[in-house]
């Protein structure tokens, strides 16, 4: 086991045991989720180990244009098109968390597992709006869902209502059956400090029991999306959190990543993501960065 798979077990550890102080800021506690899917709290030391992994290759091997090749001269309109035609190649696998009314029943963290969670947790709720945290995730899912599909995409939504009962390893499978060439799963955070903000994304580790072979696409998705976030909203950029605790993640066999939109626990980003015009601005990032993991 490497040293960042010792640090996230840990962290996870670490995280599952101070579940019970999980609140949602401004000095009121909010019922803590059943098995929150919120393993972050304890992971801001590991920044600097993550912001060390961002660096971009640049692409030093493009070859250079030789001077007698054909140059084909391509109008932005059909390069459009041509970006149109290929996004139709791709579908993109939706996943609003959580649900109107959690589940607690457990399921195994994977295919074979003898480890359980909870179905599907209850999630957080915005300590100053008051929204709970599955209607703002189906809010944004929605809006990338418009988008992608403007933009050519096929999109498959794993919820388009609050009132469903769709456990995690349901999600994934979901995706699985799809053959979902991208699966986004949208969150919020909460924290116990209510300073905390930002948005980080979350896939599996390269040692995941269940899935690792995805473990490549998954990171370069985690990183893709993220960084159009951050760049389309402007709000910190936390990291890509990679663990292996994941029903939702653990069951795929997909390109997998989940994206903390921002937290909830956070007063101002709280109220910042309850406005159509931020989520708007999160939605079109999200879709930026589907975009940039397709190459396009
Ligand atoms: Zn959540």
């Amino acid at each position: 086991m490497n040293k960042k798979a010792i640090f996230f077990r840990t962290g996870y550890l670490l995280s599952a045991l101070s579940a019970a102080w999980l609140f949602g800021g401004c000095g009121e506690p909010v019922k803590p989720p059943i098995v929150p899917e919120v393993s972050s709290v304890f992971m801001e030391s590991s920044q600097g180990e993550f912001e060390e992994e961002w660096k971009e290759t640049a692409p030093s091997d493009v070859p250079e244009e030789s001077e007698d090749s054909f140059s084909v001269e391509t109008s932005p309109e059909e390069l459009s098109m041509a970006e149109e035609g290929k996004r139709g190649d791709y579908l993109v696998v939706i996943d609003a968390g959580h649900q109107k009314k959690g589940n607690s029943e457990k399921e195994p963290i994977g295919p074979g597992a003898t480890e359980e969670k909870a179905k599907v947790a209850s999630g957080t709720q915005g300590c100053s709006t008051k929204i709970p945290e599955y209607e703002l995730t189906l809010a944004v899912s929605k809006e990338v869902e418009q988008i992608l599909l403007d933009r050519g995409y096929q999109v498959k939504m794993v919820r388009d209502t609050n009132d469903v009962d769709i456990s995690n390893a349901e999600r994934a499978q979901v995706a699985n059956e799809a053959g979902a060439d991208a699966f986004v799963r949208i969150h919020a955070n909460g924290a116990a400090d209510s300073t905390v903000n930002g948005a980080e994304t979350l896939c599996q580790t390269a040692q995941n029991p269940y899935n690792a072979v995805f473990y490549e696409d998954s990171r370069r998705l985690s990183e893709a999306v993220l960084e159009g976030l951050v760049e389309a909203t402007g709000c910190k950029k936390r990291f890509v959190n990679e663990t292996d605790t994941m029903s939702g993640i653990n069951w795929c066999q997909v390109p997998v990543t989940i994206v903390e939109v921002g937290f909830m626990s956070n007063p101002e980003e709280d109220e910042r993501m309850a406005t159509e015009e931020y989520r708007g601005k999160i939605a079109e990032g999200i879709a930026n960065g589907i975009d940039a993991y397709f190459g396009l």
